[in-house]
């Protein structure tokens, strides 16, 4: 294994930060090295000031989401949580507990509701955790009543499975003469990746070349297929074909083509896939000097096989189809049947270990570097009752609505994560559950 174990001298050999800089902290029983250096350059604008939050979407990830801004009273004021099935909402409220959580039902497709519950609730900020078809009409339904706005995955046409950040950029003027901001991908990938490349650029590269976003999920659900979020989404993003970016051009592939083993720390091989993901889109749009970007993930053989049979059968489309006198959707059924990613958690075991490698120059001299996040899934379920995809996604969610609330990230417009200053989002990291490390010049595999 050319990845050194995380705790081996190696590990941070290169490191710049002396042990001055440097706590070691257990948490998730991993252990986290959290770099305080970068304290002293933390904004203080607005500090402390209590927001209003309205959470839409009360899944997986709404459900993690709502435990963690619950957590976080001096940050965090009133807190709705509002979805379609608004008894869903109720059971995360009384899972907290403490009467934190105000609920409310709305369909976010209808603008109209949108707009009724904001006037009503007032918050600060709308945290969009349903799904990408209702990017659009939560930022409209902002933009009408003043409230900024913050998601986890761009837009997609249901009709059409093809996600692409242009919608959203569109509404980049709109939110800034407004006065509102629009922070967009705030998840993990999309998410903590952008903000991983960000710091990777802002403290150890003058400039970065080579991107490889790995994400591996090495957990066993004893189901022998389910995906780990809305499995309607997962489908259409991992059937699609291979795409990356190389010497300023997009590179197009047949689905899952490109594989080869990778080694994650403290988890070992694992064959990764590359796919084409969101984040690829908005990272060499705002680190030009990318010659190269691309995204992995691991699949097991199993899930491939099923996926492959879903498809060969038809159960992949997402077009309607008549259904004695009924029209369904066949992706829409499936997901019916399948299990439910929030309802995963009780018998996960295993990690999960999501980073960028990263390759560039620095004075002069070429340098490698991996930073990245491991999660288990056993601890993010007995801290939300949920499995570690949705909590790595949920807490980065929690932090950027955080980091928007103390208004170190807020500026009028639509921006993506590595927009804004990495540092006090790395800060806030280890601090709720995701803590962080980094290797320096270590081959990065690829
Ligand atoms: P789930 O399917 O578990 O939850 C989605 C929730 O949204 C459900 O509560 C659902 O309601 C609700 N919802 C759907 N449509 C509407 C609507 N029209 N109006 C109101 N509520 C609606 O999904 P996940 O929690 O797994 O994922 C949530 C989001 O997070 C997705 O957009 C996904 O793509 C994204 N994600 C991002 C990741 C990242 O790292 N950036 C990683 C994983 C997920 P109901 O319960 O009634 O169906």
């Amino acid at each position: 294994m050319r990845i050194p174990p995380p705790d081996s001298p190696q590990a941070n050999s290169r490191t710049s930060y002396t042990p001055r800089n440097i706590k070691l902290r257990k948490i998730n029983g991993f252990t986290c090295i959290s770099f305080w250096k970068h304290l002293h350059l933390r904004h203080r604008q607005n500090e402390h000031q209590m927001g209003k939050v309205l959470i839409i979407g009360a899944g997986g990830v709404g459900t993690v989401v709502a435990h963690k801004i619950a957590s976080v009273s001096e940050v965090f004021g009133d807190v709705m949580l509002a979805s379609r099935t608004k008894s869903k909402c109720d059971a995360i409220a009384r899972s907290i507990g403490g009467n934190r959580i105000k609920t409310a039902r709305v369909d976010a497709d209808q603008v109209r509701e949108l707009t009724e519950l904001m006037r009503s609730f007032k918050p600060d900020l709308a945290v969009n955790v349903a799904l990408p078809y209702q990017d659009l009409s939560i930022m409209d339904a902002c933009l009408e009543t003043g409230v900024s706005y913050l998601d986890t995955a761009n837009y997609e046409p249901e009709e059409e499975a093809k996600f692409e950040y242009k919608w959203q950029w569109a509404y980049h003027d709109r939110f800034k003469e407004a006065g509102l901001t629009a922070i967009l991908g705030c998840g993990f990938d999309p998410g903590v990746t952008g903000v991983f490349t960000a710091y990777a650029a802002k403290h150890h590269f003058d400039e970065i070349r080579y991107l490889d976003i790995v994400d591996c999920n090495a957990g066993e659900h004893g189901h022998p297929f389910a995906t780990n979020f809305n499995p309607e989404i997962n489908i259409r993003e991992v059937t699609q074909k291979g795409k990356y970016w190389e010497n300023g051009q997009w590179v197009t592939t047949a689905p899952h083509e490109i594989h080869q083993p990778l080694n994650y720390p403290d988890i070992g091989a694992k064959e990764s896939y590359l796919i084409y993901h969101e984040e690829l889109e908005s990272l060499v749009k705002h680190f030009p000097a990318l010659q190269r970007a691309r995204f992995w993930m691991t699949f097991g053989e199993e899930y491939l096989t099923h996926l492959r049979v879903i498809q060969n059968i038809g159960m992949a489309r997402i077009d309607p189809v008549l259904y004695q006198g009924t029209e369904i959707v066949p992706i829409q059924f499936l997901k019916a049947v399948l299990p439910n990613p929030a309802d995963l958690g009780a018998n996960y075991t295993g990690w999960t270990s999501i980073g960028c490698r990263i390759r560039g120059v620095r004075d002069g001299k070429e340098h490698s570097y991996y930073v990245y996040n491991n999660c288990s899934h056993e601890a993010a379920y007995k801290e939300t009752g949920t499995q570690a995809v949705s909590y790595t996604t949920g807490v980065p969610a929690m932090i950027g609505a955080m980091m928007f609330m103390k208004g170190i990230w807020k500026q009028p417009g639509v921006f993506n994560v590595e927009q804004f200053d990495p540092d006090p989002f790395m800060e806030q990291l280890p601090l709720h559950g995701l803590p962080w490390k980094e290797l320096h010049d270590v081959d990065t595999e690829l």
